[in-house]
């Protein structure tokens, strides 16, 4: 995989410890305040997953897929939430290609924070469309307003093809 440069990711690691000293896990927050859905890029819940947009992204249309239960590791999780949430995995894969018709995809999951986890107290995919040269192309974008504001139109979007699939 190549490396995306994304400046604005310095502003995560920044929120990250403001996050840490009041020791809230930004997952459970989401999945317990479903009236915040807008503020906290919530798109989608199925019965055991929820899918989050990523405030600090590498590219566009990054996804963050979590299991409802607060876990660190995927032993903890039952056959069918496990299930659950691959097949979530899948719907957005699905979603982010009729939405943005990216050119491939890397999906994965960081366990413990030397392997790069933000958050290694909840488990969670990160599904992050990639577009032939958006290496060069994200190193030139360096104005996080604007990432913010398309966001905003993708999570309008998204929300509407993830409550339309099948
Ligand atoms: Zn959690």
């Amino acid at each position: 995989m190549e490396i995306l440069w994304s400046p604005w990711r310095s502003k995560y690691i920044e929120s990250f410890k403001e996050e840490k000293d009041n020791e809230q896990c930004f997952v459970c927050a989401a999945i317990e305040n479903p009236a915040e859905d807008a503020e906290r890029l919530v798109v989608y819940r199925s019965p055991f997953s929820i899918v989050i947009m990523n405030k600090y992204p590498y590219n566009a249309g990054h996804l963050l897929v979590c299991p409802l239960k607060h876990s660190a590791t995927l032993d903890s999780l039952s056959t069918d939430e496990l299930l659950d949430l691959i097949q979530t995995v899948r719907l957005s894969v699905n979603v982010l290609e009729k939405a943005m018709s990216p050119h491939g995809f890397n999906i994965g999951i960081n366990i413990g924070r030397v392997a790069g986890a933000g958050l290694p107290e909840h488990i969670h995919f990160h599904v992050i469309p990639r577009w032939n040269g958006d290496t060069s192309f994200i190193s030139v974008i360096s104005d996080t307003k604007v990432i913010s504001q398309s966001m905003e139109e993708i999570r309008n979007k998204l929300i509407d093809l993830f409550q339309h699939h099948d």
